[in-house]
């Protein structure tokens, strides 16, 4: 049987009502919760998907990869360690046709076609955006905005000064859907295929900075063009849904969203608590502060002890659960994970020793060493003002073997695939 697959960037529960189409299709079939436990970070969620394997494993946490150095580097597709999806489907020579998945890239060789998602990568090589390669100069004139899309691009600059501003915002972002919809119509004709997978990123760049007026709900403007990208999301995805009138269907988010008022910056704070020093000379060259002594390496949400393991853990451990907000004086953290109490660590080492999960209204970033600890994120100025939460959502329809109801996880999402494409 045929399977279609799209993958949403942030859809929870609450939203699911704007899809009207959508929820035709749970009427018909199943839903449920998708929970990904943390770090909700896109690389490791997604490596988990393609891999049925916990970060412990795979190897990828955060949207770094911490070299054996210490070096780091953008995580890419070839970080993730053991088979993934996309080599095992080349093996049993099932045809897919995979449009913008995250961590594809550099692009998998597969029994049909692959565009990689390249929204995160600074550097990115032409010739391992598609497989085959020849495609991406083949797309690239029509098809442009899909690969040169970044997510603060699309973001005015200290914000949106006038209200149209947010209106142009999301009308861009509804020419990228109009975009998507057309190169899967057109690629789907290219190449027979049992698998269809198309991944679509821009509800998470509308919500990132627009999720306090969604989650106000108010008869406001604002809200009334969010609805109307949705309206249109909604549309794109019925269309590709229904390509064939004989396919299983399974529509699913990893993550929803939730409010962010502030932003933890974490190099800041370590350098503040002496966990890391700067040399000052390079003040001079704002935000390029050398690192003088690093003992705590921080990515996004994840932290690794470099130097000193024991002591330092021990002291980062107190220090982050004592960290309140100056002004509110509300504790920061929620709880401090180490992986080893989550799953059995049998990747390659460097393996963080914090993952950090945040209370209410915090959220972190890298961050740099100047500037303020905390950064206050207020609707219309910011792009953080919605974090992600771990509770998306899925809808199936006409699964042979999995008819939804139950919570699922990142690390099912292959079993409930391969099972389905099974000849
Ligand atoms: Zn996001």
């Amino acid at each position: 049987m045929k399977l279609v697959i799209v993958s949403i960037d942030g859809l929870g529960g609450e939203v699911l009502p704007y899809f009207p189409r959508l929820n035709q299709l749970k009427k018909r079939g199943g839903s449920g919760i998708f929970y990904t436990s943390p770090p909700t970070l896109t690389p490791s969620t997604w490596a988990s998907i393609f891999t049925g394997k916990t970060p412990g494993e795979h190897g990828v946490f955060g949207l770094y990869k911490i070299q054996q150095n210490w070096d780091k580097t953008e995580v890419k597709a070839t970080d993730i360690e053991g088979e993934t999806i996309w080599e095992y489907f080349y093996r049993k020579k099932i045809k897919v046709v995979a449009i913008s998945l995250p961590m594809t890239y550099p692009s998998f060789m597969v029994d049909g076609i692959m565009v990689s998602d390249v929204t995160r990568h600074e550097e990115v090589e032409q010739k391992s955006v598609t497989y085959p390669s020849d495609l991406y100069f083949n797309l690239i004139p029509q098809f442009t905005p899909l690969f040169t899309l970044k997510p603060m691009s699309y973001f005015p600059e200290g914000g949106f000064k006038q209200e149209e501003e947010v209106y142009f915002f999301i009308e861009r972002l509804k020419k990228i859907l109009t975009l998507k919809e057309k190169l899967t119509l057109l690629l789907v004709e290219e190449v027979d295929w049992d698998l269809l997978w198309v991944h679509f990123f821009t509800p998470d760049i509308i919500q990132h900075p627009l999720w306090s007026y969604i989650e106000e709900k108010k008869e406001n403007k604002i809200c009334s063009w969010v609805i109307s990208f949705w309206e249109k999301l909604d549309s794109c995805i019925s269309k590709i849904l229904y390509i064939h009138p004989s396919v299983g269907r399974f529509v699913f988010s990893t993550h929803n969203f939730r409010r962010a008022k502030w932003v933890l910056n974490l190099k800041k704070w370590l350098k503040e608590r002496r966990f890391n020093s700067v040399k000052l000379w390079k003040r001079y060259f704002r935000g390029m502060g050398g690192i003088k002594e690093d003992k705590v390496i921080p990515d996004k949400k994840l932290l690794y002890v470099k130097k000193n393991k024991p002591k330092i853990y021990n002291q980062l451990i107190h220090e982050l659960y004592n960290l309140t907000h100056p002004t509110s004086s509300f504790p920061v953290i929620k709880k401090i994970y180490n992986p080893s109490s989550l799953y059995p660590l049998k990747c390659s080492p460097p393996i963080p020793d914090c993952i950090l999960e945040f209370n209410h209204f915090f959220t972190s970033m890298d961050g740099g060493y100047f500037g303020n600890t905390f950064l206050p994120q207020e609707p219309g100025r910011d792009f953080f003002v919605g974090t992600h939460s771990p509770y998306g959502v899925y809808v199936v329809e006409g699964l042979k073997y999995f008819k939804g109801g139950k919570n699922i996880s990142p690390q099912e999402v292959r079993g409930i695939i391969l099972k389905e494409l099974e000849k």
